[in-house]
């Protein structure tokens, strides 16, 4: 076992003011957003169904979904914790618009160690003498924002003496970053406990209120920070996925949520009249949530996938080609992207990937620092994430808030891939 620090920048990376206040107004938006998609089984229906015929892991989220639809939800308190991220397009002006790549709604990582890279930028400032730059930079907190959801949910459950469950990896990568959440919710003296896929399979019950129990131990709500790509399964695993989603307990995500955060329906959403019809009578929104999309396009079979695949194939490099995949290093570029789909560009095969047009931030000059590696200034591109919660009750929403931010750095010569994937580097927004 071995224990190294974050990668991190030297030093904090501008960000337009503008564009950072843009994305946190948008945030409590997508988050009404995310939760209005997870409860409209027509849409998940219909925008799912040519990804499920050719995408097995995706089908099998599905199927739990539509199992647990049939037999009735027993779970009345909702709790979503998202990460909505982007980049700023730099356009042929010069001037930057904040464009969103994803949204994450399960296991959106880094809340915890970014919690503390301000306190270490500030200090980096401090010692090359800018204590009035330090100074700037802004507070940020999401372990204690996320926390505060997860103990919303909890409170809400109504059992004082049941758990929060965090449901972890087999190899636990990023132990920290989950531990600054786990610490806010002991502080508030809610117990926390970390269990895998496998002890639920083996120690995991409902009884007959369908409460869910872990070792006797009554589960008032589960955590996800797994189960998002298919190496997290095995067959026990998806017994377990799904006893878990038939329960009582506050999944957080629950299965309806985290398929809302698929790249397909992140396409279908930027058609034109969809916003309108999920979020009716929410104009400002919606138009506040439009201004972030960059242009989003479907490969299902028919004329309009056609011809994006077409202009794909002939100018590659406007494009970026996304599988349903989440966790970094799977979407694909230039060359790559054009023989897939000069492969593919017949069979259905194709509809298991979105395209999306590639966003081109300016670069700027950082140093990244990793454990191992030698230090270098490289020219890097930043990614803002900002993170939501909210809680529901039955109907009514009663928490939708924007938890802090995550700023993340890489540089340009990798395409694709964020910190956990060994790319990107934490970082702290220095707003000009
Ligand atoms: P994942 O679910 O694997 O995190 P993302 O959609 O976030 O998938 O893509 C992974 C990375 O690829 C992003 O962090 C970003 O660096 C890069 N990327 C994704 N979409 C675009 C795009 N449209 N333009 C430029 N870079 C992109
Ligand atoms: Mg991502």
């Amino acid at each position: 076992q071995v224990v190294n620090y974050a990668p991190f920048t030297l030093l904090p990376s501008a960000v337009p003011s503008a564009l950072f206040e843009e994305a946190y107004a948008v945030q409590q938006d997508f988050n009404l957003l995310v939760d209005a998609i997870s409860q409209n089984k027509e849409f998940l229906e219909h925008t799912l169904a040519s990804t499920i015929k050719v995408d097995d892991f995706t089908a099998r989220l599905f199927r739990i979904h539509q199992q647990v639809l049939e037999e009735g939800l027993a779970q009345s308190v909702f709790l979503g914790i998202n990460r909505s991220d982007y980049m700023f397009d730099c356009g042929v002006d010069g001037t930057a618009a904040l464009k969103q790549i994803e949204i994450n709604t399960i296991a959106a990582s880094f809340g915890g160690l970014t919690s503390r890279t301000v306190a270490v930028h500030r200090r980096v400032l401090q010692v090359l003498g800018k204590p009035e730059k330090a100074s700037r930079l802004l507070p940020n907190n999401p372990s204690k924002g996320l926390a505060l959801g997860i103990a919303k949910a909890w409170e809400l459950y109504g059992s004082p003496s049941a758990v929060v469950m965090f449901l972890v990896e087999e190899v636990q990568r990023n132990i920290f970053d989950q531990r600054c959440v786990e610490n806010e919710l002991w502080n508030r003296n809610i117990r926390v406990i970390r269990k895998r896929f496998r002890d639920v399979f083996e120690k995991g019950s409902l009884d007959s209120a369908r409460r869910l129990y872990m070792d006797g131990q009554e589960v008032a709500v589960v955590y996800y920070r797994e189960g998002y790509v298919p190496e997290n399964y095995d067959q026990q695993n998806w017994e377990a996925r799904l006893l878990l989603e038939r329960s009582k307990a506050v999944k957080c995500p629950d299965i309806a949520t985290q398929l809302a955060g698929t790249k397909k329906v992140q396409q279908e959403l930027s058609r034109p009249g969809m916003l309108e019809k999920l979020l009716p009578s929410h104009t400002e929104a919606v138009m506040r949530i439009r201004a972030t999309f960059a242009g989003l396009y479907s490969l299902d079979m028919g004329e309009e996938g056609d011809q994006i695949v077409a202009a794909a194939i002939a100018d590659p490099d406007r494009f970026v080609l996304k599988p349903q995949r989440e966790g970094g290093g799977n979407n694909l570029y230039g060359e790559e992207l054009r023989q897939v789909l000069e492969k593919t560009r017949d069979s259905p095969e194709r509809t298991s990937y979105i395209l999306m047009d590639k966003i081109r931030p300016q670069p700027a000059m950082n140093y990244l620092l990793r454990a191992h590696s030698p230090l270098q200034a490289s020219e890097c591109i930043s990614e803002l994430g900002i993170f939501g919660v909210y809680v529901r009750q039955g109907k009514e929403m009663v928490m939708n808030k924007a938890a802090g931010h995550l700023l993340r750095t890489k540089a340009i010569e990798h395409a694709d891939g964020g910190v956990a994937a060994g790319v990107a580097v934490l970082d702290t927004p220095y707003l000009v």
